[in-house]
């Protein structure tokens, strides 16, 4: 363990020990995100304590999985069976109010909503996932995703990119660009384009894929240049940033790339996620250390058993290593590298006098 890490440890268990913060019973939880973090911890939370008044706040009545959403870009898989309800919650005795919190007051201890309703907490946590960049490259804002979908938040976006795809000539070229650092899905993008291949070569095989990728190392980069070669040469080209794989500028509507090595002209574009996080929902909370020594709130995510070095990945949770961890009822907090604030909380002692 680094030493920073553990000095972060020794100091929260000692803080949490320390301070009685709230009664466990019937303590009031509000959960911002309905995602898979939000979602497992409020599930957990009441299977580890079926006092606690969970309340799940998200905007939207149903959640798509990003998991798997790259088989329904191709056509294998319908996205009526990545949709999920909020039934098992619901059974489960969490409260859900489809709304989006607006704004976070820490020292009040409430969630404001977009109504301007408030709700109360003893314990808040956040896990609202990422949100888009915009306006990186030069020309990608919102209007032009809806031309070159970037599909990372599954829904309407899947089905856009799936359309295009299956509308678009033999002979035509899928682009994808991919941006540097934070990644929702670091294998994710490698992934499509090898679903993507392997649609080409059985429906439109004078057709191929070339990645723009402003890295010059992806994670399992072996693996996926083993498999392309052996299954799909011709059909996919991943050009480095070192040989103009940036793309510095999108033209939606005449669906041409500015990169490194000049302009190109695409049938189909999808640009992957360079995220940013929901900052609004930061407001009074310095950091993520600081939220949990003052047991007012704690985030809930995830960073990959093996970060890659020179990512961050923050913002990646992982469900199974997730559920392992909120089974013991503990929480975990961390960021990855010069972060800084990272910690481990028990979430007994976080909610229990
Ligand atoms: C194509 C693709 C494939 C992937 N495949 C895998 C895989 O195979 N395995 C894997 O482990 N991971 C995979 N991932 C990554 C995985 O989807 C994410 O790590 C995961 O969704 C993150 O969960 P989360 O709960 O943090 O955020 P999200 O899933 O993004 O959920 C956040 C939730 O918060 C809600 N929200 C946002 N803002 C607010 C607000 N202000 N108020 C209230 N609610 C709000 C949103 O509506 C959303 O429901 C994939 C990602 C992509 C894009």
């Amino acid at each position: 363990m680094r030493r920073r890490a553990f000095i972060g440890l020794a100091a929260l268990a000692a803080t949490a020990i320390a301070t009685p913060i709230v009664r466990a019973t019937g303590a009031r939880i509000v959960i911002v995100g309905g995602g898979f973090g939000g979602s497992a911890c409020a599930l957990l939370l009441k299977q580890a304590d079926a006092s606690l008044d969970v309340t799940l706040v998200d905007p939207d009545a149903r959640y798509v999985t990003c998991p798997m959403s790259n088989e329904v870009v191709v056509g294998a898989r319908k996205i009526d069976s990545l949709t999920l309800t909020r039934e098992g919650l619901r059974r489960a005795g969490v409260r859900f109010v489809r709304a989006p919190a607006m704004a976070l007051d820490a020292d009040a201890r409430q969630v404001r909503l977009d109504d301007g309703a408030k709700l109360a907490y003893e314990r808040c946590v956040v896990a609202p996932g990422i949100r888009f960049l915009w306006s990186t490259p030069e020309g990608y804002d919102e209007a032009a995703s809806e031309r070159m979908p970037h599909a990372w938040k599954a829904g309407a976006q899947t089905k856009t990119l799936a359309a295009q795809l299956h509308a678009m000539d033999d002979g035509g070229v899928v682009a994808i660009s991919l941006p540097t650092g934070l990644m929702r899905c670091p294998p994710g993008p490698y992934e499509r384009a090898s679903l993507v291949a392997e649609y080409l070569r059985r429906h439109k095989p004078r057709s191929k894929v070339l990645i723009f990728d402003a890295n010059n190392h992806f994670p399992r980069q072996s693996l996926f240049t083993e498999a392309w070669n052996a299954a799909y040469r011709g059909l996919i080209e991943w050009i480095p940033s070192t040989e103009g794989g940036t793309v510095v500028a999108v033209d939606a509507r005449n669906g041409t790339l500015r990169t490194g090595r000049g302009t190109e002209r695409v049938a189909v574009v999808h640009r992957a996620q360079q995220p940013c996080e929901p900052r609004r929902l930061r407001a009074g909370l310095p950091c993520v250390r600081h939220r949990v020594r003052r047991g007012l709130v704690v985030a809930f995510r995830r960073v990959p058993e093996k970060a890659d070095a020179g990512r961050d990945d923050a913002a990646v949770v992982r469900e199974p290593r997730a559920v392992v961890e909120a089974n013991r009822t503990r929480i975990g907090v961390e960021r990855v590298r010069a972060r800084a604030h990272e910690a481990h909380a028990r979430a007994s002692q976080a909610l229990a006098p």
